[in-house]
């Protein structure tokens, strides 16, 4: 199973993902997890990524397309892959259609997690007065709402092309967990 997870930060990808990895065995291949891994860790990549990560821009295509160039080409990724945050351009797009070419692998579907961007600001609201400063830098209102913009205007345009190919498949994210996790089922025809 190859996957591409698309939808607004917020709106369950990784956790959908983690779930389908489990049933599909396929691996969850998350830039934004790799890419906080490299800040824990110091490395190059982490330095270059920090203070982008945490006010909710976007790392530039070519480094990103670099990372998932890298990562595609692990062993691990043969029993199928679901990417959770990447693409998030058109331009990175592109570039994963002409890696997966190169690599003569072929996607099973997209699927667009949709979500109302008020009730995520409203429950990134709430948690942020339950707890004084989250898990992650970037887990805060305003960079947040910076997140969704830079959604709104770079990744959106990802629908349209993935529906233009046939591959797109929208369930509504603002469902249950599990209740979302049956819609990617359904919509994977499992
Ligand atoms: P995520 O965990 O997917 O929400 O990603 C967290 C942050 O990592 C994003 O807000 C971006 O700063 C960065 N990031 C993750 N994936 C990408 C990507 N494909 N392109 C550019 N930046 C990314």
């Amino acid at each position: 199973m190859r996957l591409i997870l698309l939808g607004p930060p917020g709106a369950g990808k990784g956790t959908q993902a983690k779930i389908i990895e489990d049933r599909f065995g396929a691996i969850q291949l998350s830039t934004g997890d790799i890419l906080r891994s490299a800040v824990a860790a110091g490395t190059p990549l982490g330095l270059e990524a920090k203070e982008i990560m945490a006010r909710g821009d976007l790392v530039s295509d070519d480094i990103m397309i670099g990372v998932v160039r890298d990562r595609l080409q692990q062993d691990d990724v043969s029993a199928g892959f679901i990417l959770d945050g990447f693409p998030r351009t058109v331009a990175q797009a592109e570039a994963l259609d002409a890696l997966l070419a190169e690599l003569d692998l072929a996607l099973d579907a997209v699927i667009e997690i949709s979500a109302n961007e008020s009730i995520l600001v409203d429950r990134i609201e709430k948690r942020a007065t339950e707890t004084a400063g989250g898990p992650r830098d970037d887990d805060n209102v305003n960079a947040l709402k910076k997140r969704l913009a830079v959604y709104r205007e770079q990744t959106t345009p990802l629908i349209e092309y993935y529906a233009g190919r046939g591959s797109l498949k929208t369930v509504d994210g603002m469902e249950d967990i599990a209740d979302v996790t049956i819609a990617i089922e359904n919509a994977l025809g499992h």
